[in-house]
């Protein structure tokens, strides 16, 4: 038997309890305040802090219902509306606050209090064409959504409506600054008694308030000065230093200004559940309330991959005795602030949510308004102050009052507005919890608070189960989820014969031998002729012992040999390694060692390190030996061995964050998956052939695309040095030929745009492929339905060869990398390599038919970055992007930046890691760390060294856009 003490602790709302507990732990004595005075009525009467803050808002958006509160009961029975007019007119009678305006005086807030009013009650019949439960739900909702002008009054509204001689609802209505939750309750009690005595004709025993409204609120002013209010002010500043808002994935952008319109979404905790998650709070001394609002916590810190989040939750605001049966705002707002580490167990976790919940409700004291001016954080009038999310449990639902003669119930009204991002309140029932999610229809679908309300069952299910496992270990995926994101949005299948990329060209050339295949400067090579030129040096390569699994190190000048020169690589069956010859000599000199090509093709003017074995395709031996040899296409016969594709078909070098550049191998199979993407892919049919435009270094992976698109039947035009990267020369090239197909970054479209690329009365290309980084919401926007033009955002890491996942640019409100290619997988997982849910923050990795061989001569390496693919097929591989991604509801991959060190400068992709130690090797160097600031790479320095001294030092080793741009010296390193 719980003692009486238990009982009436458990009676009251959440955050009292607690605090209760903990005062009568003694650990917490507080020497009881004097009672509250009643404040002389002469003079002007002060507003509380709370509806300051309201009548701020209104006069900042004057005329909005989101403020307006209700109650509405349904009465069954003879009605003694004579009764029921007297009794809501004695009601105005005993509560200032139902006949207080407000005003300003000498532009000090001032609220009102007018004496009895004539309250009138109009009776409204459903009307005819709105019959039936909707029809009343609708009446009732109009009803209460009448603005209430807060200068003019009244703030208290009642209205009944008729249904029949014996049915009646009525409803309740006041504008929050005058009441709220806890005043619905209060309003009820005081009806049932008021009524009765109105029916019989005697006056009603309801006793005599101690004070009213205004006294509080002038009290209030009073406790908000002195030592012990300091402290409170104090604590608050301390907890809410640097917080920052909840970033939640919305569906929609969010609007400049926040917005109010809203809808609920309802859900059940099972009885089980709920038991077994109020053992948990007794096991561990607290509330179920402390529970539900971790386990929330947990919910949001995963939504939003964010370790620090605040979540509010209110309490009364009635700590004193003679506040409990007043009718007002009292009603105040607490944040509790906690630090998600998700490798401790929920237990753990609930304890320290435990302690947070016992500070903040010792210090709720603090009106919520002076909480805002405490944190010192910036007016965002986009969102909420302090918080975006709110959480609560009501006890139990309150009963109706017992009216004399009637049945009564409560009408649930439906709202529809949304005072946060979201709310999660909870109610206690007989059969477990009712839970309600108040959303913002502005920012989230129905669907995606459904699947919210789903994952946070889940979740709940999970932590009362099992409470003593680390909480990374609980997943909040439903199988329908899991389903999505594993199958349905992974089922690529495309037909994609495995080729080399010399079959995949010479079928092409048998289709179109006379088409032009080639375009550079003023040189164009026929299908036929590159055909024959690339066979010529495959020869001559497959002669100097090149073949299957040799690497040949590609060092040209940009020019049409670029591209015979790879292709003559494919045919002979070697490993293409393209080596732009503009690299320091320190870098050309690793990569040639770290690769061991067999042959170094490039020309006369290209300076090499000593010892290397090179064909310079400009020396006159080697033009009379190209000469000789024959045109056909090779056979393996002919090969050091057969060509497989599962053979190496390059390898592209890219940074590495432990010092050292890493070469990525890709097989030819990886290749002609990709092949086939782009053909059935990003052109479509209603192109046969289009005119497609090189701008990309050969250096880099995303420069396959151009020999991919010419092994389709497109017109390749290799652009030149000066044009590809000069936005004018680009666009001339552009218009003077053409063209039709063009691939850039987004920080070179930036440049572009202006330029007029997209501009009417203008030559522009049918396809605008953006890639290699992030794509920003105003680019996005500013592309989405451009006329003329189809817009494409394609992702990819070089370990996936070259492109994973695209889509159209307006595919969705806000950017996203879309889907994944033919035979291509995307998985968003946890840190213990299980999905996540959609629209969870999770790291991406891809699996499939384009996931590389691994790093070469980096075995190590590869085992951690390519891993075996739980949720493929046996000996399938999934590549580890380092990219943090999460789903759409859509089935799209949004991406959200990388889990590491790595970044993306101007589409180049760096480890700050690798500069540093370049750095680091350096005698005047003793630390330094190297950052992106404003989108260049900026080195701070420890130690005596020059600016110019280093700028020289990384020169030599590094590539022109890895050298950073300032060199900041430092004394000590206080980077953060
Ligand atoms: P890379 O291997 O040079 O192609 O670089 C791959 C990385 O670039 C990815 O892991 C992403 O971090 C980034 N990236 C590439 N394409 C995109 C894109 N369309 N949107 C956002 N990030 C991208
Ligand atoms: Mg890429």
């Amino acid at each position: 038997m719980p003692s009486e003490q238990q009982s009436r602790i458990a009676a009251l709302p959440p955050h009292m309890q607690e605090l209760l507990r903990q005062r009568l732990a003694g650990s917490r004595p507080t020497a009881p305040a004097p009672g509250i005075p009643r404040a002389p009525r002469g003079g002007p009467l002060p507003l509380s802090f709370s509806q300051q803050r309201l009548w701020f808002l209104d006069e900042f958006a004057p005329g909005t219902a989101e403020y307006n509160s209700a109650l509405a009961l349904r009465l069954h029975g003879p009605l003694d509306r004579g009764a029921l007019t007297g009794a809501v007119r004695a009601l105005a009678t005993r509560h200032e606050s139902l006949r207080t305006t407000f005003d300003d005086i000498d532009g000090r807030a001032v609220q009102v209090v007018h004496p009895v009013p004539d309250l009138y009650v109009p009776v409204l019949d459903v009307a005819a064409d709105r019959p039936g439960p909707a029809g009343l739900d609708e009446l009732l909702f109009e009803a209460y959504s009448v603005p209430f002008d807060l200068r003019r009054g009244p703030l208290f509204r009642v209205t009944l409506v008729r249904l029949a001689d014996d049915d009646h609802v009525l409803l309740l209505a006041a504008h929050h600054i005058v009441t709220d939750g806890w005043s619905m309750g209060v309003l009820m009690d005081d009806l049932a008694v008021l009524y009765d005595a109105a029916r019989r004709g005697v006056p009603a025993a309801l006793p005599e308030l101690p004070v009213d409204y205004a006294d509080f609120a002038v009290w209030q002013r009073e406790q908000a000065t002195g030592p012990a209010a300091r402290r409170r002010l104090d604590y608050w500043r301390g907890q809410l230093a640097g917080l920052r808002p909840l970033d939640l994935p919305t569906d929609r952008p969010r609007p400049a200004v926040r917005t109010a319109n809203g809808a609920v979404h309802p859900f059940t905790v099972p009885a089980t559940v709920t038991a077994r998650l109020a053992e948990l709070a007794r096991g561990h001394d607290t509330t179920l309330f402390t529970t539900l609002l971790a386990a929330c916590t947990l919910l949001f810190a995963r939504y939003a991959g964010q370790d620090d989040v605040a979540l509010g939750t209110v309490s009364a605001g009635r700590n004193r005795p003679e506040l409990e049966r007043l009718v007002g705002f009292f009603v105040n707002t607490v944040v509790l602030r906690s630090r998600v580490d998700q490798r401790a167990t929920f237990g753990q976790f609930l304890a320290a949510v435990r302690a947070t919940a016992l500070d903040a409700f010792a210090n709720d004291d603090v009106a919520f308004e002076r909480l805002i001016e405490a944190a010192g954080a910036e007016r965002d009038v986009s969102r909420n102050p302090l918080f975006d999310v709110l959480v609560l449990l009501q006890n139990t639902r309150r009963t109706a009052p017992a009216l004399a003669g009637l049945a009564v119930s409560e009408v649930d009204l439906s709202r529809r507005a949304a005072t946060f991002d979201i709310s999660v309140e909870f109610e206690e029932r007989a059969d477990g919890l009712a839970g309600f999610v108040e959303y913002n229809t502005d920012l989230f679908d129905a669907a995606t608070i459904e699947r919210l309300a789903g994952h946070l069952l889940v979740l709940l299910g999970a932590v009362a189960a099992e409470p003593d496992r680390p909480m990374a270990e609980l997943s909040l995926l439903t199988e329908g989820d899991r389903q999505r994101v594993l199958r349905q949005w992974n089922a690529t299948d495309l037909a994609a014969p495995p080729a080399t990329f010399g079959d995949v060209f010479e079928a092409q050339v048998g289709r179109t031998p006379d088409a032009t295949a080639l375009v550079y400067r003023d040189t164009a090579l026929t299908y036929a002729q590159l055909n024959a030129r690339a066979n010529r040096l495959a020869r001559l390569l497959a002669r100097r012992g090149v073949g299957p699994e040799t690497a040949v190190a590609v060092a040209l000048p940009r020019s049409a040999e670029s591209v015979v020169a790879l292709l003559a690589v494919a045919k002979a069956g070697g490993v293409y390694l393209p080596v732009d010859p503009e690299l320091p000599a320190d870098r050309i000199a690793f990569v040639l060692a770290d690769a061991a090509p067999a042959v170094v093709l490039t020309t006369g003017g290209v300076a090499l390190p000593d010892g290397v074995d090179r064909v310079a395709l400009d020396d006159p031996r080697t033009v009379r030996e190209l000469a000789r040899r024959a045109e056909g296409d090779l056979t393996d016969a002919e090969r050091t061995r057969p060509l497989r594709p599962a053979h190496a078909a390059y390898v592209i070098y890219t940074s590495g964050s432990t010092g050292r550049p890493k070469g990525v191998t890709v097989e030819h199979r990886q290749l002609a998956n990709l092949f086939h993407n782009h053909r059935h892919g990003l052109l479509t049919a209603a192109q046969p052939r289009v005119r497609a435009a090189l701008t990309a270094a050969f250096s880099f992976d995303t420069s396959w695309e151009g020999p991919l698109l010419m092994a389709a039947g497109h017109e390749l035009h290799v652009l030149d040095e000066d044009v590809r990267l000069d936005p004018q020369a680009l666009l001339g090239y552009l218009d003077e030929h053409r063209i039709d197909y063009l691939d850039v970054t987004p920080t070179f479209l930036r440049q572009l745009l202006p330029a007029g690329l997209l501009d009417e009365g203008r030559h522009r290309p049918a396809v605008l492929v953006l890639g290699g980084e992030a794509l920003g919401e105003s680019l996005w926007r500013e592309l989405t339905g451009v006329p003329g033009t189809t817009v494409y955002n394609v992702y990819g890491p070089t370990e996936n060869t070259v492109d994973a996942l695209s889509c159209r640019v307006g595919d969705s409100p806000r950017p996203v990398v879309g889907r994944p290619l033919g035979n291509t997988r995307a998985y968003v997982l946890d840190s213990a390599l299980r999905p996540v849910p959609v629209g969870i923050p999770g790291e991406l990795y891809l699996a499939g038919a384009q996931v590389a061989r691994g790093y070469l001569n980096r075995p190590g390496l590869t085992a951690t970055r390519f891993l075996a693919d739980p949720y493929g097929g046996p000996g399938e591989r999934m590549y580890r992007t380092g990219d943090r991604a999460r789903w759409t509801a859509d089935g799209l991959v949004e991406f959200l930046g990388r889990a590491d060190e790595q970044v993306k400068i101007r589409g180049f992709r760096i480890e700050p890691g690798e500069i540093e130690s370049v750095l680091r090797r350096y005698a005047g160097v003793d630390d330094c760390a190297v950052v992106v600031r404003d989108g260049r790479l900026v080195a701070y320095v420890v130690g005596g060294a020059q600016a110019d001294a280093l700028r020289a030092q990384v020169g030599a080793g590094l590539p022109d856009y890895m050298v950073p741009s300032a060199f900041v010296p430092l004394d000590a390193l206080p980077l953060t």
